[in-house]
């Protein structure tokens, strides 16, 4: 049956492994650190603007161009609406940029490891991913990435799954010496000390990604914003989905761009949390990288990390591990409360002997 259905699709997704997104269990409570979630809820001036929303207008279409959350977003950021798309996340901003940029065989460039979507929406293209490794400190390697030249080169920055940050002007440098287009993801970004956004402004070839789902708690809403040129976000429209944010995503961003203070206030406290965490992790005699995210990537070097990521699940405790050469021997795991790390702590400590 299987095989038989297999006829019916390209060659190219039949060789897929599709992106595997990490654990939502319905099952049980657990200690969630695993898909870098918010612990702390959305600003109530959210849940409020949601909850008017939430009358008969729901039979009707949303904006289908998000005017008045692009006109919001312009503002806080500094932009043109022109110079603005909304994504049903920033993940249908990613898939939506390499369906616009890269035909079958065309290169994508990007630095590994990280954010392993991108994999999955070059392997849709038919498209060719090229990899460049980090080194251990993950230092972006530019001249390679120079080297190659890609129709699109991703930067994922702070990186996931390292945390780790690359210094705007080496971005600039690396924008100005590519002729295709750089996609900075900045998914993390409110956590971290710098952004890219102002090259956008100087360098025709610079998108900025940035998304709801960390800094502003709303993973479940689904919504990113793509900043560019206003040239590449025409052309980025026509690929888009017509209504591709509900009514309720749009109300509720637009909403959160009107509480910025909630929002920074949280990731003070992750901040905060984030550095006692490391020193924590490091006391334990794990490897931590310095995260401007909000996760910390640990590690111990030649030890295999996965039996430790099932039995911290049998204690109630999610963290991601991910099973590949180069990551085996890393749990990623999401700053939560105070609490939750501590849960964490105590759950990992006997295990790591
Ligand atoms: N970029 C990176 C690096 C991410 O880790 C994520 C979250 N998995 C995303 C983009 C997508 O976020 P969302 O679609 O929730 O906006």
């Amino acid at each position: 049956m299987r095989g038989d259905a297999q006829r019916f699709v390209r060659p190219g997704i039949r060789a897929l492994h599709g992106y595997v997104p990490g654990e939502q269990p319905r099952d049980r409570r657990y200690v969630k650190l695993n898909t870098n979630e918010n612990p702390y809820p959305p600003s109530p001036r959210v849940i409020e603007a949601v909850r008017a929303a939430v009358i008969d207008d729901l039979r009707l279409y949303p904006d289908p161009v998000a005017t008045e959350l692009r006109r919001k977003a312009g503002e806080v950021y500094g932009f043109a609406p022109e110079q603005i798309i909304a994504g049903n996340g920033s993940d249908d901003l990613l898939a939506l940029i390499v369906r616009a940029c890269a035909s079958a065989g065309d290169r994508v460039v990007y630095p590994m490891p990280t954010y392993s979507l991108y994999d999955t929406l070059v392997a849709i293209q038919d498209a060719e991913a090229a990899h460049v490794p980090f080194p251990a400190d993950f230092t972006l390697p530019v001249a390679a990435l120079r080297q190659l030249d890609g129709r699109v080169t991703f930067v994922c920055n702070p990186n996931a799954p390292s945390g780790t940050v690359t210094p705007v002007a080496v971005i600039e440098e690396l924008a100005r010496a590519l002729s295709g287009l750089l996609v900075v993801d900045e998914a993390y970004v409110d956590f971290a000390d710098a952004t890219a956004l102002p090259l956008v402004q100087r360098c025709p070839n610079v998108v900025v990604l940035r998304t709801f789902s960390k800094s502003f708690s709303l993973a479940g809403m689904r919504i990113g914003l793509g900043f560019g040129s206003a040239a590449v976000i025409e052309e980025l429209n026509k690929v888009k989905d017509s209504y591709n944010l509900s009514r309720l995503s749009l109300v509720a961003a637009t909403a959160a761009l009107e509480d910025l203070a909630w929002m920074q206030r949280n990731v003070t406290r992750i901040r905060t949390t984030r550095a006692a965490l490391s020193e924590r992790l490091r006391a334990l005699g794990l490897q931590v990288l310095p995260s401007q995210a909000n996760f910390i990537l640990a590690r111990r070097p030649g030890r295999n990390m996965g039996d430790i990521q099932r039995a911290l699940k049998e204690q109630g405790v999610l963290v991601r591990y991910f099973d590949t050469p180069d990551l085996r021997d890393a749990l990623r795991i999401t700053v939560g409360t105070d609490e939750e790390c501590e849960a964490l702590l105590v759950a990992l400590k006997p295990l790591l002997v």
